[in-house]
């Protein structure tokens, strides 16, 4: 029923989707998997009490599941600490299940020594920001099912769409039009693959697993969901190979040496693998974008819609999907500042500046998007061995 099987290059990229599937579970899901564990790379840093600029939130949750379990302070890795900070007995507890539970709004300087704090022109949520900002262990707050549903939800990827990237007819829009709205549905695709693939089976019995008739209504049902998925893949994936020179050599400490030497090694495992270089150098061609004379106004309103997206984030009514929401659209606008504000041949090291923000949601979003690509190709190869058996 479905179509599982795409051949061919990615549109509008560099490579075919056997390679980028045999990459990504050969070398690239392996030490994405490894690396988003690693102290720098585990926690984030979130404002996650927003005011939501467009409508008065009526977000609803229904499960507990949807709240956001907090670091306790003893989990912070040195260099994050806040020493000014006194606890209470409640702070040291996993706050799931307590949305109400009060955010850690003070932050450490230090913490974020070695980083320089830009603005991202892309993105609404910056660092800089710090007032009401908390950090989350995202290992503890796994992108998953959390029940969060109907007008709420809907009207957010309504307006994403409607407002921001419409789909525009294929012959009259440029290119870097369409980007914008493959990127948004790409992430769209991977958060409902997450949904899928770990999934609240029976509520009272608290069973999760994989529900694959859910991946088929809402991802593989569609196969420009599926191309958008990849796509998405290749983009960000190109972005953090663009920016390797400033990435190999940018600063992982958090006060635990052993842990800290293996991210430099794991970064540059991804950045320089050899495979990578050998089967698709290039993922994604940005060089073809925002030429001509229509350029520097295009890449403004694009960068002005991405911003929209951005501050859409704060109506998400789900504390944990507006986690994952502003992770990865932060992920999103940090590839598009990598992508198109460096020219081909300057040197990323001298021009860029990153946040230490920034640079973790690049990675974490990168792995998400691994693993979608990943559990599409599974789903898609045994479904096919399926319908060749019967
Ligand atoms: P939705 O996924 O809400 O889709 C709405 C409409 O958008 C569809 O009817 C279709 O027309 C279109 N559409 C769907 N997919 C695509 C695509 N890939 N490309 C283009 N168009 C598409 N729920 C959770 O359980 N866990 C989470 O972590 C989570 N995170 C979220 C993060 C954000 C930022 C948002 C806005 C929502 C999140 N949700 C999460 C809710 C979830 O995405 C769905 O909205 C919800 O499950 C209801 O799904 P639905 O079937 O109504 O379709």
């Amino acid at each position: 029923r479905d179509q599982h099987k795409f051949s061919g290059i990615v549109e509008d990229c560099c490579c075919d989707y056997e390679t980028v599937d045999h990459l990504n579970e050969e070398v690239l899901n392996p030490s994405l998997q490894e690396l988003v564990k690693t102290p720098f790379f585990r926690y984030f840093k979130a404002k996650l009490w927003c005011d939501c600029p467009f409508w008065p939130d009526d977000g609803m949750c229904r499960l507990r599941d949807c709240s956001v379990c907090e670091c306790p302070e003893n989990e912070f890795p040195e260099s994050f600490k806040n020493y000014q900070r006194s606890l209470s007995a409640d702070d040291l507890v996993c706050q799931e299940g307590k949305p109400q539970a009060a955010v850690d709004r003070t932050l450490d300087s230090n913490a974020f020594r070695g980083w320089t704090e830009t603005d991202n022109p892309w993105t609404n949520d910056d660092e800089t920001d710090n007032t009401e900002m908390t950090y989350v262990n995202l290992q503890l707050n796994p992108e998953r099912y959390t029940g969060y549903t109907g007008p709420s939800a809907r009207r957010i990827w309504d307006a994403i769409y409607a407002e921001n990237c419409p789909k525009y007819p294929s012959e009259e829009v440029c290119q870097e039009e369409r980007i914008l709205y493959k990127l948004i549905s790409g992430l769209h695709s991977s958060i409902s693959v997450h949904i899928a693939s770990d999934y609240l089976l029976d509520e009272a019995k608290n069973l999760w697993g994989q529900n694959i008739s859910l991946l088929h209504d809402r991802v593989l049902r569609y196969p420009d969901r599926v191309r958008n998925l990849y796509f998405t893949y290749l983009f960000v994936l190109r972005a953090v190979t663009k920016a390797a020179p400033y990435l190999e050599h940018a600063e992982y400490e958090t006060g635990n040496p052993v842990e800290d030497l293996k991210t430099q090694s794991l970064m540059k495992q991804l950045l320089f693998s050899p495979k990578l270089q050998a089967a698709c150098p290039v993922p994604f061609d940005e060089a073809k974008l925002w030429k001509g004379q229509r350029g520097p106004e295009l890449k403004q309103n694009i960068q002005k819609q991405f911003r929209n997206i951005s501050s859409l984030m704060d109506c998400v009514g789900c504390e944990k999907c507006r986690l994952w929401g502003k992770l990865q659209v932060l992920g999103l606008g940090t590839a598009l500042k990598i992508l198109f504000s460096v020219d081909g041949h300057e040197n990323i090291d001298q021009t860029l500046q990153f946040q230490r923000n920034e640079v973790i949601a690049l990675m974490n979003l990168l792995n998400r998007l691994s693993e979608s690509v990943k559990f599409v190709h599974e789903v898609g190869t045994s479904a096919e061995i399926t319908m060749k058996g019967q």
